[in-house]
């Protein structure tokens, strides 16, 4: 098989090292005979996959210990409806930063639970950039601040942690475990694996622990934090095969020089794209500088007519999945962790070769 270089915006690119070592291991986990597919998750050796996978991810953030991290299923769209349900009474006031397209659904989702104040909002400006903070309009008593640290489709990223008098919410979904991040400004972090943690079917929450035992009583079981934290995150089957493929990524981040290491290379990678992408007067990226996040980097050709054939010769060079999201059309590049320093240059050395037989 030739090179390939994935740029999916997720499910994404997983680690070489890890694909290999999931395979070599598929049908025989560590001599038991077994597949982790093919185990109890309440026997002796799931216990040690995920004990080694929460310890490591522990290590990883340098989590403090009034923090309870979950392994759940439902995707980032669950804890959408879980953190208003889990955080909040009915009538009680909670603020949303209006970022993009998934912060809108957050949004569009807490508003069936709980009175929505919009502390800030990008619309404005068409989502290419973050709303100065000194703007923002805090509710007086929120029963917590919402946002999402990376917009997945507008590729507009926080370089900053918002402050907060309320709990601070974040839905870290595609850019969690980039960078060394202080847990502690924060009550609740969730993210879907399928990005820089593991496989989809597997979704990460860390809760501060005040938080939990919190929901209001009509939320179903399977919905309440407190459920799966007094059960260590296995209340039911949980996603075995993917919580073990995240444990090897976690092993994969702490051989990378762990978050500090691997932030490095992202940003060695983030760099490099934009100046290529500026440098030409071909490309185009709409999102203000110091908001460009440096895991999705969304561009247009400067003609629309020219996308067919930019995919196709991308695909033909083995660089794949580069179509923009439906909904904003162009081109995405994701450069996750897994993503390879190669593969960026690869497709800088594409960039440059299309824009001179089409520019
Ligand atoms: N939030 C963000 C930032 C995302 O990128 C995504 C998925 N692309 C979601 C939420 C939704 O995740 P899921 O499909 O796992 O529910």
């Amino acid at each position: 098989m030739t090179q390939v270089y994935n740029f999916s915006s997720g499910p994404a690119v997983l680690p070489r090292e890890v694909m290999l070592a999931a395979q070599a291991e598929l049908t025989d986990w560590h001599g038991t005979g077994m597949s982790v597919m093919e185990m109890s998750h309440r026997g002796r050796e799931f216990t040690q996959i995920i004990t080694e996978a929460e310890a490591d991810l522990r290590k990883l953030l340098a989590l403090p210990s009034d923090y309870t991290v979950l392994f759940m299923q439902g995707g980032a769209h669950f804890h959408f409806a879980m953190v208003p349900l889990n955080l909040a009474q009915e009538g009680d006031t909670v603020d949303y930063v209006d970022t993009g397209h998934w912060s809108r659904i957050a949004i569009k989702e807490a508003r069936r639970y709980a009175n929505v104040h919009v502390v800030a909002s990008g619309e404005a400006g068409r989502f290419t950039s973050i709303p100065d903070e000194a703007q923002w309009q805090h509710s007086s008593k929120a029963a917590y601040l919402h946002y999402c640290s990376n917009e997945t489709i507008g590729g507009v990223e926080f370089p900053f942690v918002p402050q907060s008098q309320a709990p601070l919410v974040c839905d870290m979904s595609s850019n969690i475990l980039s960078q060394p991040l202080d847990v502690s400004r924060f009550g609740l972090i969730y993210a879907g694996a399928q990005k820089n943690i593991g496989p989809s079917g597997l979704t990460l929450a860390i809760v501060r622990d005040d938080l939990l035992g919190r929901a209001r009583a009509a939320t179903p079981t399977m919905l309440d934090y407190q459920v799966h934290a007094a059960a260590d995150s296995l209340y039911n089957t949980p996603p075995t095969f993917a919580i073990y493929v995240a444990g090897l990524v976690f092993k994969w981040l702490l051989e990378q020089g762990g978050l500090a290491g691997i932030a490095q290379r992202n940003i060695e990678k983030a760099a490099l794209l934009y100046e290529t992408l500026d440098a030409s007067g071909f490309y185009h990226c709409p999102v203000d500088r110091p908001y460009r996040s440096r895991m999705n980097v969304p561009f247009r050709l400067t003609e629309d007519r020219l996308d067919d054939a930019f995919l196709e010769g991308a695909k033909a060079r083995g660089l794949l999945q580069l179509k923009g999201h439906r909904s904003v059309g162009g081109m995405r590049a994701s450069i996750y962790n897994a993503m390879p320093l190669e593969g960026v240059k690869a497709l800088c050395d594409y960039l440059r070769e299309f824009e001179k037989t089409h520019g």
